[in-house]
C-alpha cells in the first residue's frame, strides 16, 4: 500500500497550498475496472542491486487485455527502463516507442513485437499486420530502437522530431488541434502535449480507456522544459479527460518510490518498491488545479508525482539533442 506524508509536509513541499484531486471523467464498467485495478497493481521488473546478477529478460511484457499490451525495458540494460505501448487494432499495429537501447542483441524490441504479432494472429490467418512506430516524444530513450524497424516490411515509421509528426498527423494548427488514427476497429486519438518536450504527445485508446501521456505525465520526477506551454498542455488534457472514460493515466517512467512524494535518484538500476504505473484522471485535475492557483514555474511535489522546471543547462543539453534529430 502506499503510504502518505503528514499533511503538514505535504502543504510545506506544495508551497502553502493543498490540492485536492477532483472528480474527472465518467465511470467505468465494472470489467474495464477490474482490468484497471490489476494493471494498478503490477509490480514490474525493476532491476537489481548487482546488475551482473540481473537474469530478468530485456523486456518484460505484459498483457492487459487481448489486444494491449505492455512492456517494461529492463533497468540493467538502461536506468530509464521505459514503458513501452503495443495496441492492436484489425488492420495496424502501434508500437508507441521504441525504448533506450539501439541494439537487438541486448534490447530485442522487434523480435518481441513479432512474436507478439504472430501470438494474435488467428491459426491460418493474416500474419502481416501493418506496423506503425510513433513515438511519445522526441528524447533519446523513447527512440533509440527505431534502428531495428527500419527498413523491415510493413513498418510506418513515424520520425521523433516535429516535422515529421506534424506531417504525418497532418496538424496545421498544433498544439490546438486533436488527430485520430485509425488501426481498424480502434480509432485513437493524438492529443499534442508540449511542455515537457516540443514534440510531446498524448493519446487516448477507446477501447482500454487508456490515456497515455509518455513524460508529459508519469509516476516520477518530471522536468519541464516550458512551463507555460505545459500548464496549458496539462489543462488540454483534463478538458479532454471530462467527457471521456479514463481507467488509467499511463506514462513512459516509474521513478517514485511508494512512499509519497519520495523518488528513486536518477540513475538508479534498483527500484525494489517504485509505485505503480497507473496515474488517474484524478491527478491531472490536481495538476491543473495547482496551476490555476499560480502558473509561477516552481517544484511541485504531490503523493503520486513531482514537477519541476528545467534550469538553464537541461533546457540548453535539451535543445541540442533536438536539433541532431531535426
Ligand atoms: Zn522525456
Ligand atoms: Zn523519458
Amino acid at each position: 500500500m502506499r503510504k502518505f506524508l503528514t499533511t503538514a509536509l505535504f502543504l510545506a513541499c506544495t508551497g502553502g497550498g493543498s490540492v485536492q484531486a477532483s472528480k474527472a471523467g465518467v465511470s467505468l464498467d465494472d470489467h474495464t475496472k477490474s482490468l484497471a485495478s490489476v494493471l494498478l497493481q503490477k509490480k514490474w521488473i525493476h532491476g537489481s542491486a548487482d546488475c551482473e546478477s540481473n537474469t530478468d529478460p530485456a523486456i518484460e511484457v505484459f498483457r492487459y487485455d487481448q489486444s494491449s499490451y505492455v512492456l517494461r525495458q529492463n533497468k540493467c540494460t538502461s536506468f530509464e527502463a521505459p514503458f513501452i505501448y503495443v495496441l492492436f487494432g484489425d488492420e495496424k499495429v502501434l508500437v508507441l516507442d521504441t525504448g533506450a537501447n539501439e541494439r537487438a542483441l541486448d534490447f530485442p524490441l522487434y523480435k518481441t513485437v513479432q512474436s507478439l504479432i504472430k501470438e494474435n494472429s488467428p491459426q491460418g490467418g493474416k500474419t502481416e499486420k501493418e506496423l506503425l512506430v510513433m513515438h511519445s516524444h522526441s528524447h533519446s530513450d523513447h527512440h533509440k530502437g527505431d534502428s531495428q524497424f527500419e527498413g523491415k516490411p510493413n513498418v510506418t515509421l513515424v520520425k521523433p522530431n516535429g516535422r515529421a509528426v506534424r506531417q504525418f498527423f497532418a496538424f496545421s494548427q498544433w498544439p490546438d488541434e486533436e488527430a485520430h488514427i485509425e488501426l481498424g476497429g480502434r480509432n485513437l486519438t493524438i492529443i499534442p502535449t508540449p511542455g515537457h518536450q516540443e514534440e510531446a504527445i498524448s493519446i487516448y485508446d477507446p477501447q482500454t480507456q487508456w490515456l497515455l501521456t509518455g513524460d508529459t505525465l508519469y509516476p516520477g520526477y518530471i522536468y519541464v522544459k516550458d512551463w507555460n506551454e505545459y500548464t496549458k498542455s496539462i489543462a488540454r488534457l483534463v478538458l479532454f479527460t471530462n467527457t471521456r472514460e479514463v481507467s488509467a493515466v499511463l506514462g513512459a517512467h516509474i521513478e517514485m518510490t511508494d512512499e509519497a512524494g519520495e523518488y528513486y535518484a536518477i540513475g538508479t538500476t534498483f527500484q525494489p518498491n517504485e509505485a505503480p504505473l497507473s496515474l488517474s484522471s484524478g491527478n491531472l485535475a490536481a495538476l491543473h488545479s495547482a496551476f490555476e492557483k499560480s502558473d509561477t514555474p516552481r517544484k511541485i511535489i504531490f503523493d503520486e508525482f513531482i514537477v519541476a522546471p528545467m534550469n538553464i543547462f537541461q533546457k540548453s543539453i535539451s535543445n541540442v539533442a533536438r536539433w541532431l534529430i531535426q
